[in-house]
């Protein structure tokens, strides 16, 4: 077979995609209990139509571990799954249809949902299969099939009986728009310029103080006020009463030494709730509850007559204006403060205290520091991120949704209080539609009706690893804890911390070995990537102009591992010339291949040249595996075009150029052999990074000759340990020689392929090194007398041997 002369990734990149499933090779052998298995914990994306380049920076680092770990001989498991549920979806659907949930009958909507999920997943497949991830098809899933449900359901039931899962009354996250409560991972903070309104209390004795509030619309659900104990101003009002402007209710003033005294007048408001704060004060002081705002966002009939119903801002006009006829408003100013917004759709977030079903978060935290120990974080400052997230989580996790598309809570309840949670030999259950196998309480014996509220996403995704595991039917304990937990540090606070919740929680350990956290991928212009910024880029775009392999060999070399990438055309068109590069190569050693049977050993005398590439080949070999080993995947690329493009085409393959041309037999083999051993080795290791071409090159070139089915699938090369030091060293001389001769032929503007009269090089001591490589220098570089003295100087330096010199007669 010959090797068509140019690169076209086109032409081979769906023929492999083909044989590789077809021969299945990527596919975990359960049955195998002789090699190490290797497990990763995929993160299932949401179905949104789109695998953006980001989603193709980490899956390609997942496939460059895949990869490497099976040439390393390890049985690997690299399953797909598809986190179908929850508000992306809900909320996609929503702007698809142009309508709300509560505006078409939930069944409908469930189903569009369904639907659009489906239709969402198609295009991201063949993303992820065109960017050549090695996944084992036969193990995809989608969080939205009663078989995955069963597995949520059954992991809040078991949480249930630990007591670990309960319902209770405690204030939520609550985004309006999506009618739904928050967990606080859910809530985005921005900066936001906003209204500082200073007005008025009335003193209950006599006088008045007045306070500052982005929120005066929420006087409704004021019930104290709280001033430093410290602080002159205001320490003898401690324990005196005030009265709230236009809702005339008389409120304790309290001394507090939260407070800020700089803040504002130093007189704080609690409300119920405005932020997270007044959740703290109102436990702390024992104060009321006065709920202002609903689960809309509109105000409760607890506001004034006219601001009932009215949203929060209108309420908020509407109150200033109040003030200021009462004759309380004092004056306003601007300030620029962090608000809370829904992930989903950016409303700012309301707190409203809620009944819903709570994961004990707080009493888990000391065993989830713990869990985050025992887990090697890549790269290390990853683990602070997740310790932060940890010491920053206040409540509890909320995870109940008021949404429709989500695993059912197998939960019912009778009109006494009881709760009723399914027998796990009732799963899958959807309580919604579904009868219970009883009609009564077994408690009271009263009437029961269903949950309708239905869970977090997050219940269903952070199981993932033990669902690859076989959990809770057939267990393979080898692949749990996962080996390998993927994902970009934007999820650390919400994937990476819910799945050491739940690991904690229902297994007693953290459900990965390690955490490899990678970096976000930036526009062109080094913002984040947005279709509204005009810096945004489709992977399809790049596979479609450069290839896969070019992208994946970008995504390797263009960041260290968890730094953000910045989108670079230029570096991927670097990375597809490099793949030029290879491609010629491989063509030219082909042609030189020809009448070459391979063979392990050395039957003919190496050169010192051969000698040299070979040492470098092994040390290569050495670097690039040391790389993997630590997820070093800019080292082990940038090592691997270094050694390929630098090392054997500019200076190897021109110095044996002449030998594969020659008739000399010995000198012909010995350049054959090493040709045939370093490419295919170099194309060995390559294969992680740019599994296609090195699959056709093996294909046409090795293959038959090899015993590897998939070059991607061959074992992991060793150093040949063939090469003798003194010898590489001495090639390595040489080599500098010709490459320091051929310089000053090319700024004498000899053509390289033209002959020279003669050289005479001056080499002192090395004189005998530098004959050695005699026919090298002669060859290469066509020298028709060369004479080597160890004695005199000539006009020219060899570089970075300037003790050897040498002189030109054209
Ligand atoms: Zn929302
Ligand atoms: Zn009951």
């Amino acid at each position: 077979m010959k090797m068509p002369k140019r690169f076209d990734f086109r032409a081979i990149e769906e023929k492999w995609l083909k044989k590789w499933e077809e021969w299945g090779v990527y596919r975990f052998d359960r049955e195998d209990r002789d090699k190490p298995t290797y497990c990763i914990n995929t993160p299932p994306p949401y179905p949104s139509g789109e695998f953006h380049v980001g989603n193709a920076l980490n899956h390609s680092y997942i496939d460059f571990v895949a990869r490497y770990k099976r040439m390393r001989g390890y049985n690997v498991l690299f399953p797909q799954g598809w986190d179908c549920h929850g508000l992306p979806t809900e909320v996609r659907v929503e702007r698809a249809i142009g309508k709300s949930k509560s505006e078409v009958p939930k069944e409908y909507f469930y189903k569009l949902c369904v639907e659009f999920t489906k239709n969402w997943i198609k295009p991201m497949k063949e993303a992820i299969r065109r960017l050549g991830c090695s996944i084992d098809w036969t193990s995809e899933y989608e969080t939205m099939n009663p078989d995955y449900w069963r597995r949520t359901q059954l992991s809040f039931i078991e949480m249930y009986r630990k007591g670990l899962a309960y319902r209770g009354v405690h204030p939520v996250h609550w985004c309006p728009r999506c009618e739904t409560a928050l967990a606080e991972a859910e809530v985005e903070y921005r900066a936001e310029r906003r209204r500082l309104v200073y007005f008025k209390f009335k003193l209950e004795e006599r006088g008045e103080i007045t306070v500052a509030s982005t929120r005066p619309e929420l006087l409704v659900s004021c019930v104290s006020l709280l001033v430093h104990p410290e602080d002159n101003r205001y320490k003898n009002l401690i324990g005196k009463k005030a009265i709230v402007p236009l809702y005339n209710r008389v409120i304790p003033i309290i001394g507090d030494r939260d407070v800020d005294p700089e803040f504002g007048t130093g007189v704080v408001m609690v409300c119920t709730y405005g932020d997270k704060t007044d959740v703290r004060w109102q436990k702390k002081h024992g104060l009321p509850i006065i709920k202002g705002v609903d689960e809309k966002g509109r105000m409760t009939d607890n506001a004034l007559e006219d601001l009932r119903g009215l949203t929060i801002v209108e309420a908020r006009e509407k109150t200033i204006l109040k003030l200021r006829e009462e004759g309380l408003y004092v004056k306003e100013e601007g300030i620029v403060s962090n608000i809370g917004t829904c992930w989903r759709c950016h409303t700012p977030v309301e707190i409203i205290p809620k009944e819903q079903w709570f994961v004990k978060t707080i009493e888990l935290r000391e065993e989830i520091r713990k869990a985050a120990d025992q887990i090697k974080w890549v790269p290390e400052y990853a683990k602070k991120r997740l310790l932060d997230w940890v010491e920053s989580v206040d409540w509890d996790w909320p995870i109940s949704r008021q949404r429709i598309f989500a695993t059912p809570f197998p939960v019912w309840y009778c009109k006494n209080g009881h709760i009723i949670v399914a027998d796990p030999s009732w799963l899958p259950i959807d309580p919604r539609r579904d009868k219970p196998p009883i009609d009564k309480c077994p408690q009271c014996g009263g009437e029961i009706y269903p949950e309708t509220d239905v869970m977090d996403t997050w219940m269903d995704s952070s199981i993932t690893a033990a669902v690859h595991a076989g959990w809770p039917d057939n267990v393979d304990e080898r692949l749990f804890p996962a080996d390998l937990q993927p994902n970009g540090y934007d999820i650390i606070r919400s994937w990476d911390y819910y799945l050491i919740v739940r690991g904690v929680a229902l297994f007693g350990k953290p459900q990965f070995k390690v955490a490899l956290i990678n970096g976000m991928v930036r526009g062109t212009d080094g913002r984040m990537m947005h279709k509204s910024y005009g810096n945004y880029v489709s992977l399809t775009e790049v596979l479609d102009k450069y290839g896969a392999d070019a992208f994946r060999l970008w995504a390797a070399t263009s960041a260290t591992t968890g730094q953000d990438v910045r989108f670079n055309w230029q570096l991927v068109d670097y990375c597809w010339r490099f793949l030029v590069k290879v491609w010629n190569a491989a063509r030219l050693i082909s042609i030189a291949l020809e009448d070459y049977t391979p063979s392990k050993s050395v039957k003919v005398e190496l050169r010192d040249v051969d000698h040299w590439i070979l040492s470098l080949l092994d040390e290569t070999i050495e670097a690039i595996t040391d790389a993997f080993e630590k997820f070093d995947f800019q080292r082990a690329g940038s090592t691997i075009i270094d050694f390929f493009w630098h090392k054997l085409c500019d200076h190897y393959l021109e110095a044996v150029k002449y030998r594969i041309a020659g008739k000399d037999g010995e000198y012909r083999e010995g350049a054959q052999f090493t040709l045939y051993h370093v490419l295919l080795n170099t194309l060995r290791m390559l294969s992680v990074f740019a599994p296609f071409i090195t699959e056709e090159i093996y294909h046409i070139l090795y293959s038959k000759h090899e015993p590897w089915k998939s070059i991607t699938i061959a074992e992991w090369p060793e150093p040949m340990r063939i090469a003798n030091k003194d010898r590489a060293k001495a090639g390595e001389l040489i080599i500098d020689v010709i490459a320091s001769i051929r310089r000053v032929k090319h700024d004498m503007k000899i053509a390289l392929s033209a002959p020279i009269s003669s050289v005479t090089i001056y080499a002192g001591p090395l004189k005998e090194i530098v004959g050695r490589g005699l026919e090298d220098i002669k060859g290469t570089l066509r020298i028709k007398e060369l004479i080597v003295e160890d004695e005199g100087r000539g006009e020219h330096e060899v570089v970075d041997h300037p003790e050897i010199t040498f002189s030109i007669l054209p």
